[in-house]
């Protein structure tokens, strides 16, 4: 597939918002600003503007069925994402909606994580862990607790490092690659300063997606939502992930529309592990009486090696370090590398699975 269009890719979360704003407006979209209170990096020494989550929408009143498209619930994985959105717009995508279908594309969910190059939100919880009912008993991730340590430790001489990942490589070998994979990013609720936190409290991203899905019309009785990530699986590569057990109605829906490279977190088929606190499984309760398919779309970048120091190194710098320390301009460029393959062969499968999955999302949900 060849892509006539300007690049929808950007060098920054503010060229992308740009971008996709003027390609929802050149698609005649309506648009509505979920502004927060917090600035983005300074430009030329100025305060950046405030940072804010942009929802784009189509032909929403009285629509029966609804596609939600969204981008960067992990920050900066939304450089993908975003790339997505802008690529859908210019590509023509209100002109293959049939009648009674409205869209929503939510743009940058969690602007603070994609403006600062982080997975996180500004709280630094992981969006996607941080859908669960704070007024009860928090999960607890006994694992995690026990490699906590090893997971984000203190410094990150070379030395430190090399013990660190020892007791890791341990954990693996005792029990299993797939079991310190889930220790580590199923979510954690006890470790605020640690990596896949998933808060004390709702964050503003939260809310924002709160008040989101509160608008869905009340005429959908059918909601396909697509939540764009990257970070895991092979490079390029795009995973549709589901949080449904195999012979549900929900999996054998996404099955029948998308094929077999839907893979479910609960029977182990994924490359991700089985989450707690999800958006997808939010959808349960925000949009109950519909027939909600929610799926992740997820790309692979780097090694999960790779991503995981990439990970280790960010979170030390926001906790222990400072942004104008020597090493943190290093610390950057490596996340955001981490979840953004900036080259021509990563940018194009990208944007053509994202393609062949949006339709495929449209001819499944007018079935
Ligand atoms: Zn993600």
């Amino acid at each position: 597939m060849t892509f006539k269009m300007s690049d929808p890719f950007s060098n920054s979360y503010a060229e992308a918002r740009a971008k996709f704003r003027a390609a929802a407006d050149r698609a005649r979209m309506g648009m509505e600003v979920y502004t927060s209170a917090l600035q983005g990096p300074s430009v030329d020494g100025k305060p950046g503007p405030l940072l804010a989550c942009d929802v784009a929408g189509h032909q929403l009143k009285g629509a029966e069925r609804v596609l939600v498209l969204q981008s960067a619930t992990h920050g900066v994985e939304g450089y993908c994402g975003s790339a997505c959105q802008t690529m859908l717009l210019d590509s023509g995508i209100i002109q293959r909606l049939p009648p009674g279908m409205g869209l929503m594309m939510i743009h940058a969910i969690n602007p603070h994580g994609f403006a600062y190059d982080r997975r996180v939100t500004e709280e630094n919880v992981d969006l996607n862990r941080n859908f669960v009912d704070f007024g009860g008993q928090l999960p607890r991730n006994a694992d995690y607790d026990l490699l906590s340590d090893a997971i984000t430790p203190p410094d990150l001489d070379p030395q430190t490092i090399r013990h660190a990942n020892d007791r890791l490589k341990d954990f693996s070998t005792q029990r299993s690659p797939a079991q310190l994979q889930a220790a580590i990013s199923r979510g954690q609720y006890h470790h605020p300063d640690g990596i896949y936190f998933g808060g004390t409290k709702p964050t503003w991203s939260r809310l924002t997606f709160e008040g989101i899905m509160g608008r869905m019309p009340d005429s959908a009785t059918k909601v396909a939502f697509i939540d764009f990530h990257t970070g895991l699986g092979p490079e390029g590569y795009g995973e549709l992930i589901i949080e449904e057990e195999p012979g549900t109605d929900a999996y054998e829906r996404a099955r029948h529309w998308y094929g077999t490279s839907v893979k479910s977190t609960l029977s182990g088929e994924s490359v991700s592990a089985q989450l707690v606190g999800t958006i997808d499984a939010s959808l349960g309760w925000l949009l109950r009486d519909r027939e909600v398919t929610a799926l992740a779309l997820e790309f692979g970048t780097v090694s999960s090696n790779e991503v995981f120091a990439a990970l280790r190194a960010d979170n030390w710098l926001s906790i222990h370090g400072r942004p104008d320390a020597p090493e943190a301009a290093e610390i950057k460029a490596r996340i955001r590398a981490a979840f953004y393959v900036e080259t021509d062969r990563w940018k194009s499968a990208i944007l053509t699975r994202a393609r062949e999955v949006v339709d495929q999302a449209i001819a499944g949900i007018g079935t």
